[in-house]
C-alpha cells in the first residue's frame, strides 16, 4: 500500500495503482475500527459519479461491516450532501468517496467522526491502523437511504426568489447537475443547464472551476444568451466558480464581499473568515462594513474549525470552498452558496457587476504555482521569514504574505502537493510587476541555496 496516499485533509489516490478494491477494503476495515474505538457504529456512505465509485462502495462497506460497523447507503450525491446527512439523519459518522475535481482516474475517500471532516493526525492513524492490521471485528448490516430527496426539500424550503433570474448551470458532469437543476425550477429560475447530466468520463472538461479554461463555455453562454448570470461546480459540489452577466469571472474572495455585505446588515460586527490568498480588498470590506475580519490559513478542514472555534457566520476560501454557519450548518456546500448569491441578485434591482462597483480597481495575479519537493518547501517558506524579519512587514500564519502600502505578496507551501503557491495583489500593474519580481527572485535565491 501505497503510505502516500494519506494525504492533510482526506485519503486519495490513482484508481488501480494506488487504490484497489483490496486497498479500499483495508480502508473499510481502518475506518470501522477507528469509529468503533470512538464509540461509532453507524456510518452513513456517500460517492460521486465516478466510475470508479461503485467498486469502492462495495469494497468500502464490506470492509466496515467487517469490523462490526452499519452501513446507510445514500448511494450518489455531492460531498455536502453527504455532510448534510451526518445532522439530518443523526447518525454516527460518515465517509464521501470522491475524487473531487481531480482527473478520471483519480478517486478518494473525506472521512467524518460525528460531524467532524477529520484531518491531519486523524487521517495518519487510519494508515497505522492498516499498517499494523489492527482491525475490530463484528458483523455489520447495510440499508439504503434516499437522502438526496430530503436534501432538495429542504434546501427548497429555505427560500423564496423575489425575481425570476436567467441563470447558467455547469456541472462539468459531476453530481451537482442533477440536484440542483430540479430544485432552481421549483424555486422559479429560468435554469440553461450545461453538463448537467452525471457522466464519469467528464467528456467536456473536468469539473475544476477554477480553471479558467473549464469557464469557457459557461461564458459564452451568457454573452449570447444575455443572462443574469452563471454557476459552476466542481465534481463532488464542495467548490463553485461564478461568472456575471458580462462573462467576467468572480473569484472567490470577490464572491466573499457579495456574500459579507449581505450577513453584516443582519449581523452588525459578525466575524468573517478567510484564507491567505484573498484580495486585500475583501478584507477593507469586511471591515468598511463594520465586520470583524479574519485572514486564515488555507484548508477546508482548517476553515471549518476556525469558524467553529470562533463563531463566524460565514467563511471562504479563494478557491470557492464557500462555508455559511448563517442559517445553515458551517460547511462548504456549493448549491447552497449558489442559491445564497441568486437570493442577494434577486432582492436588489442591480447587476452582479454594479454590486462590485465600488470595490477599488486593483490588480491581482491568478495563483502561480511552482514545484518543490515536500522535503524542502517548508524550509523555503522558513528562509524567506528569516530573510524578511525586521525589513518588511508580513503575516505568517501560512506560509508568509508579505505586506506593502500599496500591495501584498503571498508565499506558501501546499499541504497537498510539492508546490509552492505564490499571488501577488498591487494598486497599479507596474507595481504588481515590481512586488511579483522582488518575491520571486528572494525565492529563486533561496532554492539555489537549499
Ligand atoms: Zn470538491
Amino acid at each position: 500500500m501505497n503510505p502516500f496516499i494519506f494525504r492533510e485533509y482526506d485519503i486519495r489516490g490513482i484508481v488501480n495503482k494506488d487504490l484497489t478494491n483490496d486497498v479500499v477494503y483495508k480502508i473499510g476495515l481502518a475506518c470501522g475500527t477507528y469509529m468503533k474505538r470512538k464509540g461509532k457504529l453507524k456510518i452513513n456512505i456517500g460517492g460521486d459519479c465516478r466510475l470508479s465509485t461503485e467498486q469502492f462502495r462495495e469494497a468500502l462497506m464490506k470492509g466496515l461491516t467487517t469490523t462490526g460497523c452499519d452501513v446507510i447507503n445514500l448511494g450518489i450525491c455531492t460531498t455536502p450532501i453527504l455532510y448534510f446527512s451526518l445532522f439530518h439523519l443523526n447518525n454516527d459518522g460518515g465517509i464521501m468517496i470522491t475524487g473531487s475535481h481531480n482527473p478520471p482516474n483519480f478517486n478518494g475517500f473525506k472521512v467524518c467522526v460525528g460531524t467532524h471532516t477529520i484531518y491531519g493526525e486523524e487521517i495518519q492513524n487510519l494508515r497505522k491502523i492498516i499498517e499494523q492490521g489492527d482491525f475490530e471485528t463484528g458483523n455489520g448490516i447495510v440499508s439504503n437511504y434516499n437522502i438526496v430527496n430530503d436534501y432538495k426539500e429542504f434546501i427548497i424550503e429555505q427560500f423564496t426568489f423575489k425575481k425570476k433570474l436567467n441563470v447558467a448551470i455547469d456541472a462539468g458532469n459531476g453530481t451537482v447537475g442533477e440536484v440542483i437543476v430540479p430544485v432552481l425550477k421549483r424555486l422559479g429560475v429560468n435554469v440553461i443547464p450545461l453538463n448537467c447530466t452525471m457522466d464519469g468520463n467528464f467528456p467536456v472538461h473536468h469539473p475544476d472551476p477554477t480553471v479558467l479554461k473549464n469557464l469557457e463555455q459557461i461564458i459564452s453562454e451568457i454573452k449570447n444568451k444575455h443572462l443574469d448570470l452563471g454557476i459552476a461546480f466542481d465534481g463532488d459540489g464542495d467548490r463553485i466558480g461564478i461568472v456575471n452577466e458580462k462573462g467576467k469571472i468572480i473569484w472567490g474572495d470577490q464572491l466573499m464581499i457579495l456574500y459579507s455585505r449581505d450577513i453584516l446588515k443582519k449581523q452588525p460586527g459578525a466575524t468573517i473568515i478567510s484564507d491567505v490568498k484573498c484580495s486585500k480588498h475583501l478584507y477593507d470590506d469586511i471591515k468598511r462594513n463594520g465586520g470583524h475580519a479574519i485572514m486564515w490559513k488555507t484548508g477546508h478542514s482548517l476553515i471549518k474549525a476556525k469558524m467553529k472555534e470562533v463563531h463566524a457566520p460565514l467563511a471562504g476560501e479563494m478557491s470557492g470552498h464557500i462555508f455559511f454557519g448563517d442559517r445553515y450548518f458551517g460547511y462548504d456546500d456549493a448549491v447552497y452558496a449558489a442559491l445564497r448569491l441568486i437570493e442577494i441578485i434577486a432582492n436588489t434591482d442591480k447587476t452582479i457587476s454594479q454590486l462590485l462597483s465600488d470595490i477599488p480597481q486593483s490588480y491581482v495575479t491568478p495563483e502561480i504555482r511552482i514545484h518543490c519537493s515536500d522535503e524542502i518547501k517548508f524550509r523555503v517558506i522558513d528562509n524567506l521569514k528569516n530573510e524578511l524579519r525586521g525589513k518588511y512587514d508580513f503575516i505568517d500564519i501560512d506560509g508568509v504574505r508579505i505586506i506593502f502600502d500599496d500591495g501584498w505578496g503571498l508565499v506558501r507551501a501546499s499541504n497537498t502537493q510539492p508546490v509552492l503557491v505564490m499571488r501577488f495583489e498591487a494598486d497599479s500593474e507596474k507595481r504588481l510587476e515590481e512586488i511579483k519580481t522582488f518575491i520571486e527572485s528572494k525565492v529563486d535565491r533561496i532554492l539555489e541555496r537549499i
